[in-house]
């Protein structure tokens, strides 16, 4: 085996030790997407091998091409990076989840796209908590009548709410962020949308996220290493 290969076997068996700890003591599962932006193929089959199912990508173009190089893998892919109109066909063509509906153009044309032969697309509604770190993600106070968009459009199934948590908080900030993201899940979810997902936690927060409610977690970095400079600054921008 690689060095590399090594590497990304070790950092994995870490994390999933670590999200399976933080899960038994809050009693509740809690699942790990791998986020493969800017990752060759070839890590993401080596991730495969240590175990690793589901990954998620930012930019349409390099998710295709290396999706099509692991054709022969059983893999789930996510959506997870900001969604242009021009790009919703590709998605619904080739994703099985879209964690970034962020408008109800987008969601109808997601619908519309998604061919009739394959399950329905998994969405969450992504939510913009700071209001300011980034331009993605609807209002809190949005996110119900979104919800409500998604729930009912044809090949399109409701999941949960997604959330970039603010960068640079200290431990209990981040948990004020996550728990007030739990309380707009349960409030939307009375209305009976049965959303399942609520998506948080990323490298440097997961276990704030985890602590306050997160089903799932998008872990990039704590995988894989550091990304090149010039990603992180295109991804601050978000
Ligand atoms: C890049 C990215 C992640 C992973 O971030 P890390 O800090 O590397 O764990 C998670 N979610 C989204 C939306 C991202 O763009």
């Amino acid at each position: 085996m690689s060095r590399l290969a090594v590497n990304l076997q070790l950092n994995l068996q870490i994390l999933m030790a670590r999200v399976t700890a933080l899960s038994r003591q809050v009693g509740r599962d809690v699942a790990i997407l791998a986020v493969s932006k800017t990752q060759l193929a070839e890590t993401v089959r080596a991730a495969w091998s240590a175990g690793q199912v589901r990954f998620a990508e930012n930019y349409v173009q390099e998710a295709l091409s290396k999706m099509t190089e692991l054709a022969d893998l059983p893999l789930e892919w996510h959506f997870i990076g900001p969604l242009q109109s021009n790009k919703t066909r590709a998605v619904a063509e080739r994703f099985s989840w879209v964690q970034t509906v962020d408008r109800e153009k987008i969601a109808r044309r997601l619908a519309e796209a998604r061919p009739a032969t394959m399950p329905p697309l998994n969405v969450c509604v992504q939510v913009n908590i700071s209001g300011e770190h980034t331009k993605s993600g609807v209002p809190p106070d949005e996110a119900e009548g979104l919800c409500r968009v998604v729930a009912c459009l044809p090949k399109l199934r409701l999941r949960g709410l997604m959330v970039i948590g603010r960068p640079g908080l200290n431990l209990v900030a981040q948990r004020q962020q996550f728990r007030d993201m739990k309380v707009l899940f349960e409030r939307i979810n009375a209305l009976g949308l049965a959303m399942d997902t609520l998506s948080m936690g990323m490298s440097e927060d997961m276990e704030a996220a985890i602590q306050e409610g997160a089903t799932m977690v998008r872990v990039g970095t704590a995988i894989f290493g550091a990304r090149p400079i010039k990603e992180r600054q295109t991804e601050t921008r978000l």
